[in-house]
């Protein structure tokens, strides 16, 4: 059989909605500036590499045996953190964790959508949340935002629209990231609010993975827990913690709610080394974070200087930019990496996401893009 015949007939026998679609795929090229996938620049400190290397010596001789299924350490040192940081406080019962918070945010969908039920999102959002709704042949509902017509309010979600669409198409999981990717700008607490009490039976799940690196002053789901037992808040180390390689993801929600989270996972999803590492870098939470106030200053220098060179950026409370204004972002994309820097082309026409990255990373990015819009040089 020839490999094309091969590919034909797995075609034939893969799921009808699964045909012709393409996986994920931020490309992982290997050039001097990445700065595409809002990864941290960061590397792990040598001191934390020293206690998670200890970590899993210590567990190594009994990887013969499944890990604690119920991660009730790493649990009880997640809810710690949660706890310290937003000053409420979070039980480990509230806790689920997972190999990245996609894998937390699949358990929900799994959990309380699938067939017959819907998934909606505001978009342009995370781009895997519409992959959740097909991978577990959930109907995705394609919600909308924009306030305004420039790019400071265009991607903002305002109270009552976000009411009315989910009123109106009654979804089963409603997924709000908040700073919402790939726009940068955090969702108002009364947004959350209003999408809560305006759908009566959903599961409201607020996607925080970049919460970390909110602006000053901008309050936390985990604020509205309390006595919304439909109300899911994830969370991630992938950013923040600069832990992406690590995969680990967890959520805090009513502890009757992820008791339900049991029903989908696999058996011992969580490795004894994920556990042991998260653990590891947790009790350096401190020293992990230290970097976040450095990479808001590359962001909000990103901020101020691609608006001086005529371009717009979106208001952020992540760890990237979406820098507008582009007469031909794949042309201006594909300049960029001829000129070592990789950023993300996210389909928004005139518009490039940028990561800030380390100063010199920053610096590099800049000086592309300037170099790419000097007069004579190219078109925009
Ligand atoms: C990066 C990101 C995540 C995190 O994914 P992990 O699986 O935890 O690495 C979640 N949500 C959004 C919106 C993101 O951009």
């Amino acid at each position: 059989m020839t490999t094309t015949d091969a590919a034909a007939q797995i075609t034939d026998l893969l799921r009808p909605d699964l045909r012709g679609r393409s996986a994920y795929g931020a490309p992982q090229l290997d050039v001097p500036v990445q700065l595409n996938t809002n990864e941290n620049s960061y590397p792990v400190p040598q001191l934390v590499v020293a206690a998670m290397i200890e970590a899993i010596t210590k567990t190594a001789p009994d990887l013969n045996r499944y890990p604690d299924r119920e991660f009730t350490a790493l649990r009880t040192d997640l809810a710690g953190y949660l706890t310290r940081s937003s000053g409420l406080p979070i039980e480990p019962a509230q806790i689920w964790a997972g190999n990245g918070s996609n894998e937390v945010l699949l358990h929900v969908v799994q959990a309380f959508a699938g067939p017959g039920r819907s998934l909606m999102a505001f978009t342009p959002s995370y781009s895997m949340y519409p992959n959740y709704a097909l991978s577990t042949g959930t109907t995705w509902i394609d919600g909308f935002r924009g306030v305004g017509e420039t790019d400071t309010r265009r991607y903002d979600l305002a109270p009552e629209m976000a009411a009315a669409q989910v009123a109106e198409h009654r979804p089963d999981v409603v997924a709000i990231a908040s700073p919402n990717n790939p726009t940068g700008t955090a969702v108002g607490l009364d947004v959350i609010e209003a999408v809560y009490e305006a759908a009566p039976r959903a599961i409201v799940v607020v996607d925080e993975a970049y919460a970390e690196f909110a602006r000053t002053g901008t309050p936390s789901a985990l604020t509205l827990l309390s006595g919304r037992p439909r109300l899911v808040v994830s969370r991630t180390m992938s950013k923040a913690f600069a832990l992406a390689g690590g995969r680990l993801g967890y959520l805090a929600a009513d502890p009757a709610l992820v008791d339900a989270l049991r029903l989908v996972r696999m058996p011992y999803h969580l490795s004894t080394q994920s556990q042991a590492v998260a653990r590891a870098a947790l009790a350096h939470a401190d020293l992990l974070l230290a970097e976040v106030e450095a990479i808001k200053a590359q962001r909000d220098r990103i901020v101020t200087e691609v608006t001086a060179l005529g371009l717009t950026a979106v208001p952020s409370d992540a760890n990237f930019v979406l820098v507008g204004g582009f007469s031909d972002a794949a042309a201006s994309w594909q300049a960029l990496l001829d000129a070592g820097v990789l950023v993300r082309d996210v389909g928004l026409p005139g518009h490039l996401r940028v990561t800030a990255g380390t100063p010199a990373e920053t610096t590099a990015f800049l000086e592309a893009l300037r170099a790419h819009l000097a007069p004579g040089r190219q078109e925009r």
